[in-house]
């Protein structure tokens, strides 16, 4: 997003603000426990979560995971779209996105595999296994899934192109194709959210409350918009005094890149959220607006 600060700066491709100004910090961070491998934040992007990806398969043996969810759902298009649509243009963070990997490495714990609950029965609906694939299936956890599906819909995704647990898992259209950014982070955040009050069940012995986990998703979608419209406000504000470029380039409006989310004005950086998606923040209470001056 914004290039590693050892680089030329002339080479450093600023697009959303000054790294020593964003949080989380830049510093040096892992990827799946590669501790051998440290990174700045600010290089991580498709490519770099790619190559990690790739690197493990490279070693010998492709992820067994890819196998197992082949065998549910058909072949998936592991390399060609669903290991390289990882990350969305910053939107989501990178804890974001490994509590994402998780379900695609199979690695999510879940009834059936963690000893911590008593039987293999999903711990919400009591029906049915407690398998990955039921995780993205459960009755029980339908009304958070139909809100996010609210908000999919409100950034222009057509509901029949929604595949009831494919689309959830892979962040692929029903034709196998990626989502737009936005898309991606809304159910990667309503798959971290929601799998964050599953597991509080047995370990806060709390009870699953979809309207609390409806209320957190939207919490922390209008969080994460926050950050963008910071990161772009941080872009023209650093280049106000200087002879780079002030504006931002017109492809930031791409749809399937952050002009998902609503209209930027590549002059000033301020990003207009989309109607139908700022009604639903305002319904759940979570609406901030960064440019207003009125303090909230
Ligand atoms: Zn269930």
């Amino acid at each position: 997003m914004w290039g590693n600060p050892k680089k030329d700066p002339k080479t450093r491709q600023l697009i959303l603000g000054v790294s020593e100004t964003t949080f989380p910090h830049d510093g040096k961070w892992t990827m799946m426990g590669d501790t051998d491998h440290p990174f700045y934040f600010s290089d991580l992007g498709v490519k770099q979560i790619t190559k990690s990806l790739t690197q493990k398969i490279s070693k010998g043996h492709r992820p067994n995971s890819e196998a197992r969810w082949d065998r549910e759902y058909g072949t998936l298009p592991w390399e060609k779209h669903i290991w390289p649509s990882l990350g969305t243009d910053g939107i989501t963070n990178p804890t974001d996105e490994k509590s994402s990997h998780k379900l695609l490495l199979r690695k999510l714990a879940v009834d059936n595999n963690d000893s911590r609950t008593p039987t293999n029965n999903c711990r919400i609906c009591k029906n049915h296994v407690g398998s990955m694939s039921h995780h993205l299936i459960c009755s029980g956890m339908e009304q958070p899934k139909q809100f996010a599906t609210q908000l999919l819909l409100k950034v222009g995704v057509k509901r029949n192109s929604i595949h009831p647990s494919l689309t959830w898992l892979t962040c692929l259209n029903k034709k196998g194709k990626p989502l737009p950014n936005i898309a991606k982070a809304i159910i990667r955040l309503f798959r971290r959210v929601n799998y964050r009050h599953f597991v509080q069940v047995v370990t806060d012995k709390h009870a699953y409350n979809p309207d609390h986990v409806i209320s957190d998703l939207a919490r922390t979608l209008m969080a994460r918009i926050l950050s963008v419209q910071y990161g772009l406000q941080k872009f023209i504000i650093s280049r106000r005094h200087t002879p780079l470029k002030k504006v931002l380039p017109p492809s930031i409006n791409n749809q399937k890149k952050l002009g998902g989310i609503g209209k930027i004005d590549i002059h000033t950086g301020v990003l207009k959220i989309k109607k139908g998606l700022k009604r639903i923040l305002i319904n759940q209470e979570v609406w901030r607006d960064i440019y207003s001056k009125k303090k909230t």
